[in-house]
């Protein structure tokens, strides 16, 4: 993990956290904490297919993800989640908070940074998916195709998973 040496606020050396993850500075008497950064990703289901995209960038480039990103600083996970969409594949994402199925703190990139995964089903029953820089190529897959899917992030396959099992069976 990405350690905080140093106090953003006065620039003094600062104290080894603490066993709850805070760094204290004595000289202007902060405290830093180092938190997860919540993404949000989405199983987009249409017509019993869910649609999956391949990395065009590291980390985990040219493997398997679901369209999403970071929220940006304030933003609203819903609304992050359909920009997100939008600017990745082009498509209008219907999406609601009842629709998050999974919540799953993991670790990101070549400095094992902690992100808190927010994962949803959603659904596009209009347009046709364009990738855009970020994103290799875009497929819909069904069932029979996810076990032989190279995943970036495990918790993203069981996400598709779920969004393509009967709506008894999605959360869990
Ligand atoms: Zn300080």
């Amino acid at each position: 993990m990405k350690p905080f040496r140093f106090c953003p606020a006065c620039g003094s050396s600062l104290l080894e956290p603490d066993g709850e993850g805070g760094a204290h500075c004595e000289s202007c008497d902060r405290k830093w904490y180092r938190n997860m950064a919540p993404t949000v990703g989405c199983a987009i289901v249409r017509g019993g297919r869910a649609l999956i995209a391949v990395r065009a960038f590291e980390p985990e480039k040219g493997r398997i993800d679901v369209p999403g990103g970071f929220l940006r600083l304030g933003e609203d996970p819903i609304e992050g989640l359909k920009r997100e969409v939008s600017e990745e594949i082009g498509l209008e994402v219907e999406v609601s908070i009842e629709d998050c199925v999974q919540m799953v703190p993991h670790t990101y990139g070549s400095e094992d940074e902690w992100v808190l995964a927010l994962g949803f089903v959603g659904r596009a029953p209009e347009g046709e998916p364009v990738p855009a820089d970020d994103v290799a190529e875009v497929r819909w897959v069904g069932p029979e195709d996810l076990d032989s899917l190279d995943w970036a992030w495990g918790h993203d396959g069981d996400l598709v998973r779920r969004a393509l099992a009967p709506p008894s069976r999605r959360r869990g």
